[in-house]
């Protein structure tokens, strides 16, 4: 492997996987680097499976190694809803923050336990793929709390920290969060193929 390709346009998702990233030895690149392709369709019925198929697709038509992480929150008292659904849930992400407090309108703090997913996959030129999962605990709280991070950070509380995950620096997030721990399990099979 000479460069890292991460599959994907979502600026706040390059930053983050820029600095998770930062200590491997080659360049690391996004889909904005390159010509643009029509994307995956996304359609598939998990987070791992969604993954693969966006890192995978991306890899063969750009001939590089590629890295996606595909995300969402899960919410326990809504069945874990939103889900793979999460970056859909409404139009825009006010409104699927808006989606998620109604739903969980009148249900008390003590059921609103919530997690991050992410499911990162590696995927060779060739197709070959590789998945991991990574995950943060919180609690969805009821009203928007900071202005850092993207998505639904402004109403995902997490205890130990005593503040939202939009109220962290970007050097705290990526220290707990999910896509801290889906990386840090997929650098080392990285640097095996250095
Ligand atoms: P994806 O681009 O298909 O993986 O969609 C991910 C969606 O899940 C995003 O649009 C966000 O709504 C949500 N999400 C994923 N990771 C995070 C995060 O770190 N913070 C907040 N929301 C996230």
């Amino acid at each position: 492997m000479k460069e890292l390709v991460f599959a994907t346009h979502n600026q706040h998702k390059i930053n983050e996987l820029t600095a998770l990233f930062c200590e491997l030895p080659i360049p690391l690149k996004s889909l904005d680097d390159f010509p643009p392709f029509p994307p995956d369709d996304e359609d598939e019925p998990s987070f791992e499976l969604n993954a693969a198929s966006k890192a995978v697709h991306s890899a063969k038509i750009i001939g590089r190694w590629c890295l996606a992480d595909d995300s969402g929150l899960e919410v326990a008292a809504l069945g874990g809803r939103p889900g793979i659904h999460s970056a859909r849930y409404a139009a825009d992400n006010i409104l699927r923050i808006q989606r998620v407090l109604k739903e969980l309108d009148g249900v008390p703090q003590e059921r609103r336990q919530a997690r991050f997913v992410s499911a990162m996959a590696l995927a060779s030129p060739e197709g070959d793929v590789i998945i991991k999962t990574g995950y943060c605990e919180g609690v969805i709280i009821s009203e928007m709390r900071g202005s850092n991070g993207f998505g639904y950070d402004p109403i995902f509380f997490i205890p130990q920290m005593g503040k939202t995950m939009a109220e962290l620096s970007l050097e705290q997030k990526n220290r707990i969060s999910h896509r801290a721990r889906s990386a840090q399990m997929i650098i080392p099979i990285i640097k095996s193929r250095i």
